[in-house]
């Protein structure tokens, strides 16, 4: 049977909190950020597993901190990130790939989420299995409630496309997972190739998608709320949610 894995990405520095501490390890409502995202994962009816990608350094205070401490049983391996978040997706393919190794004919799906990402929903959860299945390659995204306008490289207004087809792409983003594990050995591929040196990194994992197969990267409903914790003011509102709850 096929499996359903969580790859919980909580490594970089975070260094737009300016905080001085790991972001994924600042106290939110007295339990670190990470706590929120593995729990959402652990209390999930529909994921099996969980690989968790944190940085080299922060690997054993991860187990001892978070992983042993909450009992997040899920967690079944911790794996060191990269440079930038790209690569510590690229990691985790490369880790799903090599434990996968002889299991080709089963039908996993691939759930990646941003560990700063306290809010995800089991709804959430649920409803990106459903269009991974159907579609192959999904995200969670929502209807830009601002008007985005595109720049040129003088900084001035270039373009205003139609606020109705722009949306603001969330975590899960979620695949069949030979279709991700593909999309990321040929994005490593390009980067590495001398041919197209500095070949443009990627924010997120549908863009590898998008650029690499040709499989169309299905827009599914997020929530206003499954905000990424990012600035110090996105804490204050993530805090003040958590007090509604
Ligand atoms: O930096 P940003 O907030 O966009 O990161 C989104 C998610 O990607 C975070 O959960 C962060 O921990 C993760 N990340 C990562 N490896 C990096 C950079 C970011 O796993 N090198």
């Amino acid at each position: 049977m096929g499996k359903n894995i969580a790859v919980v990405l909580a490594a970089g520095t975070g260094s737009r909190m300016k905080a001085g501490v790991a972001k994924q390890f600042l106290e939110l409502a007295g339990k670190p950020l990470i706590y929120y995202a593995l729990k959402a994962v652990e209390d999930s009816k529909i994921i099996h597993e969980c690989i968790l990608v944190t940085g080299e350094d922060d690997m054993q205070r991860m187990q001892q901190e978070i992983v042993g401490k909450y009992g997040f049983h899920k967690v079944t391996a911790i794996i060191p990130g990269g440079s930038e978040r790209c690569f510590s997706v690229a990691n985790a393919m490369r880790w799903i790939n090599a434990i996968k190794q002889g299991a080709s004919e089963t039908k996993d799906i691939v759930f990646i989420h941003d560990g700063a990402r306290p809010f995800l929903t089991e709804e959430i959860l649920e409803r990106t299995l459903q269009a991974a299945k159907e579609y192959g390659a999904c995200v969670a995204a929502m209807p830009s409630k601002d008007t985005v306008k595109l720049m040129d490289e003088n900084g001035f207004a270039k373009e205003t496309p139609d606020r109705k087809t722009v949306w603001t792409v969330q975590t899960p983003q979620t695949f069949d997972r030979k279709l991700i594990v593909e999309a990321y050995r040929k994005f490593e591929q390009d980067i590495e190739s001398e041919a197209k040196p500095g070949r443009g990194m990627v924010t997120d994992d549908a863009s590898v998608v998008e650029r690499y197969t040709d499989v169309k990267v299905k827009l599914v409903e997020g929530a206003y709320t499954n905000i990424k914790v990012t600035t110090p003011e996105d804490l204050v509102i993530a805090e003040a949610f958590l007090m509604k709850e």
